[in-house]
């Protein structure tokens, strides 16, 4: 069993349970779906719900795992089946802080089509310069889908490479960013794009190329969205604070 790696806040405890529910107000996670954050002091640690609908997560049901995505507690609840996805990506990329995996269904056509997701708007435009699809039947052939394991989040986390989101064939998609509140955007923005990407295709002409975001532009676009971007994060964790006290 591993050790803790420490107390962590409990305003940050309470916003990791927050951000489940952000993501559940805003349809990125329904009944499934989960978000992480890697302990502040400890970055061999994770902290995530116990096994939950993403809409009824409290602070009380908040987990600290290892990167082998272990309970570091011997009297934790059961944890998510995909938990391995958080602890892999953490393992793989230092500069991630926090991570999300949803089944947003907007995105996962983008998984099973040819044409790729692109940054339709200035808000999406961490999507720019590339989003990677994970086919797990590539590498175990036929399975339940699911990143049930070690060996196959760290596949998972390969194809990530060092993108901000990637999708999952068939299942869902994966966002992360340097905090909590940047995976969060991310995810919530990645179905966005995919909503306004669906409805920009249906007014395209045959043969069109939409005019999304440069590879360049993308760049010096997310910086806004990290700092200012983080409006929306101030507006959605107040909605939870109204609704929970917490
Ligand atoms: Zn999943």
């Amino acid at each position: 069993m591993p050790d803790s790696g420490g107390p962590v806040a409990p305003e940050r405890i309470a916003d990791v349970a927050a951000a489940a529910r952000i993501l559940a107000a805003r349809g990125v996670v329904d009944g499934f779906g989960h978000v992480s954050m890697r302990h502040p002091n400890a970055p061999g640690r994770y902290l995530m719900s116990r096994a939950l609908a993403p809409a009824l997560v409290t602070p009380e049901d908040i987990v600290e795992y290892d990167l082998d995505s272990e309970e570091c507690d011997p009297d934790a609840p059961k944890g998510f089946l995909e938990r391995f996805i958080h602890g892999q990506i953490y393992a793989a990329r230092p500069d991630v802080n926090a991570v999300v995996h949803s089944h947003s269904p907007s995105v996962i056509p983008f998984g099973i089509a040819k044409a790729p997701m692109q940054a339709c708007f200035h808000n999406a435009a961490f999507l720019a310069g590339g989003v990677p699809v994970f086919d797990i039947w590539k590498h175990y052939g036929a399975t339940d889908m699911l990143v049930s394991d070690n060996d196959k989040g760290e596949k998972l986390a390969e194809c990530l490479a060092d993108r901000p989101v990637a999708l999952m064939r068939a299942h869902g998609s994966v966002a992360c960013g340097s905090s909590l509140e940047v995976a969060v955007f991310r995810a919530v923005y990645t179905e966005v794009n995919a909503r306004v990407q669906h409805w920009a295709g249906a007014l395209a002409q045959e043969g069109e190329d939409l005019a999304v975001l440069r590879d360049e532009e993308g760049v010096l676009a997310d910086v806004p969205n990290q700092t200012a971007g983080m409006r929306a994060w101030d507006l959605w964790r107040r909605e939870i604070r109204d609704e929970t006290g917490w």
